[in-house]
């Protein structure tokens, strides 16, 4: 039976901007349509009942104490805005996404679970939630979006906890400054949304907004994550500029110029650092504390770009490209985040499942990855490179002029002309992102698995040859062992790249997960033996991830436990993020590894210390 009998949001419209602050903007309403529809044709999933006791309940409190302290959040917040997580767990798809759990998740679907959402509608709300969370020890977890898909998507790392949605009632541009090129911005203020915002004001073509690959999740979400955009401002973490944060206690605290006494708003985007340490860093990637406001830089439009494409046809080209680029890029010739991406995610990127290429069982053979690509509009390669040049035709001339030179000393490059490439090509995905137009075709790939989910491995590496053809032939191996068919992307930032290996699984399917999870283990292992992190990753791998950066003995986690517990005595702040624990759940085997798959919890919390 098709799965659209199952989730009635199958056939219903596409929220859209400015009704919802989640939605898509109408421009893009078209393409999301068929997104849905093309994600609802590959789902047999049924939506199951819950098969674990509803609501979870977090360790460490009763289920009557439990439902009592909703009520009274409910009296402080009002009714409608505390909602106990008692229902099927709908997976809905990324235009409209469960705040409730991860609806990718790569573990049982009853494992990484809220016990409740909650709306707060002002950083006044949020101390309250917080000192009401201290009050009953109840672990919370803030999301701002809750889209971080690839990561553990809205899905709280300890069962139970209650999530904290500050995106519904905290959508704010609370300011947008066209002579500064700033911003500030509330947690549901996605990128979709920035942009919106700036064509209703004129100011699309006075400044740009730097967007991921999809522009749905917030701004602040994936900052606060570390993201990436695709124009020259690429590292969202780099470009932001002043925090405005509640501490799991209820102090709120200002970054930055925000902390001037008056409030610093005329400076609060222009200068990062204020006086002082540079705090920001600890909020970012970590459990320390919940970001209510941010400032974020914009670019200015750099008066005409150009996007080209090139391909290179053999995987022992990886190699000497590298070595090719990474003098172009540090030098800024090559100026945005580009990506290299290998042809078996081109072909999955056309959005046909596997199973239209391929009947047979395992990783579908390279022969028939290159014949699908050689039915392609950029035809047969096995690299193919996206960039985009900026600023006016002269100046272009001459960076495109030392590009070509450069990328034309690998033998059988190819430079595509885009005018060949038919209108909905992933080429002109590439495009509009990298000039700062937010889109929703990345997507697509997840369609080549049957109720498709995707989870990443994202090791950061120099951007040298012999870096990038070790850490390509690890991935391949490894996904090799496991039957998984592997699509690397190598994103190139200034001095270093982030390899993304997109794992596309069956999330209604047991054994693949199992199979799925298994290659990531071994992967984030191998690299680190061989000397690579990653710079992001799933929840369900952070506890892994942080155990590789153990330099002198663990003292970097050493020092991150004594901030938690000097920031959040009763570790009631998400705990588990990032692989860092407050005092009540250490030494209670709540950290997940090898051989604990089964399970996300440990053996019960300790006493209050505060
Ligand atoms: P997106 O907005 O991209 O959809 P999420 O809301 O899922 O991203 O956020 C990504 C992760 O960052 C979350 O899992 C959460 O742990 C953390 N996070 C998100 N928003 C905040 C915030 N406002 N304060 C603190 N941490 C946050």
């Amino acid at each position: 039976m098709m799965a659209s009998s199952f989730e009635p949001e199958a056939t219903s419209s596409v929220p859209t901007l400015p009704d919802s602050h989640s939605g898509i903007p109408p421009y893009l309403l078209d393409k999301a349509t068929r997104a849905k529809t093309a994600v609802f044709e590959g789902r047999t999933k049924p939506l199951n009942p819950r098969t674990r006791e509803v609501p979870v309940v977090p360790q460490g409190i009763s289920r009557d104490d439990f439902l009592k302290a909703l009520e009274e959040l409910k009296a402080e917040l009002g009714e409608g805005n505390v909602e106990v997580n008692d229902k099927p767990l709908k997976d809905g798809w990324y235009m409209e996404h469960p705040n409730t759990h991860d609806m990718m998740t790569i573990l049982d679907e009853e494992e990484c679970v809220a016990g409740a959402v909650v709306y707060p509608g002002s950083t006044e709300e949020v101390v309250k939630i917080v000192k009401w969370a201290n009050k009953w020890l109840i672990p919370v977890f803030p999301i701002s979006m809750g889209r971080n898909l690839g990561y553990g998507g809205a899905a709280p790392r300890v069962r139970g906890s209650v999530t904290i949605d500050l995106g519904r009632r905290m959508n704010k541009i609370l300011d947008i400054s066209p002579q500064d090129y700033t911003c500030l911005v509330e947690p549901g203020v996605s990128f979709y949304g920035l942009y919106e915002e700036l064509g209703r004001r004129g100011l699309r073509d006075h400044m740009w907004v730097d967007t991921p690959d999809l522009g749905g999740g917030s701004i602040i979400g994936n900052t606060v994550d570390r993201g990436v955009g695709y124009t020259p401002y690429g590292d969202h973490w780099a470009c932001h500029s002043g925090l405005e944060v509640v501490l799991p206690t209820g102090e709120v605290i200002r970054t930055g110029m925000g902390a001037l006494t008056q409030g610093g708003e005329n400076t609060w985007g222009v200068f990062p650092y204020g006086f002082g340490p540079f705090s920001d860093g600890i909020f970012s990637q970590s459990n320390f504390g919940i970001v209510t406001k941010m400032g974020m830089t914009l670019m200015p439009n750099p008066g005409g770009h150009e996007s080209f494409m090139y391909t290179f046809p053999n995987e022992e080209d990886l190699g000497p490209l590298m070595e090719i680029i990474r003098p172009l890029r540090i030098s800024t010739i090559l100026e945005n985040v580009a990506q290299l991406r290998h042809v078996t995610q081109t072909v999955a990127a056309s959005g046909l499942p596997k199973s239209k290429f391929y009947s047979g069982t395992g990783t579908i053979p390279s022969e028939t990855i290159h014949r699908a690509a050689a039915q392609t509009p950029a035809g047969d390669h096995t690299w193919a490179y996206y960039g985009m040049c900026y600023g006016p035709s002269h100046i272009r001339a001459y960076k495109l002029a030392i590009i070509d030179a450069e990328f034309r000393k690998i033998p059988g490059c190819r430079k595509i002309d885009p005018f060949t490439l038919p209108e909905d090509e992933y080429f002109w995905s590439r495009d509009r992102i990298a000039s700062g137009t937010p889109d929703i075709h990345e997507l697509r790939w997840v369609n080549w698995a049957p109720n498709g989910a995707h989870i990443a491995f994202s090791p950061v590496s120099p951007i040298r040859g012999p870096d990038a053809t070790k850490l390509f032939q690890l991935g391949k191996r490894i996904h090799e062992q496991y039957g998984i068919d592997f699509m690397p992307a190598f994103c190139v930032g200034l001095r270093e790249m982030h390899l993304i290996v997109e794992i596309v699984f069956d999330r209604d399917d047991s054994e693949e997960k199992k199979r799925a999870l298994g290659c990531l283990r071994d992967m984030v292992d191998e690299a680190a033996k061989e000397g690579y992190g990653e710079y992001r990753t799933h929840l369900v791998l952070m506890d892994q991830v942080a155990g590789t950066y153990a330099w002198n003995d663990g003292a970097l986690g050493k020092f991150n436990e004594k901030l938690k517990d000097a920031l959040d005595p009763n570790g009631i702040l998400a705990p588990g993020r990032c692989g860092i624990w407050g005092k009540r759940y250490r030494g209670r085997g709540w950290e997940m590894g090898r051989g604990s798959e089964g399970r996300s919890e440990g053996k019960g919390v300790g006493e209050r210390v505060v």
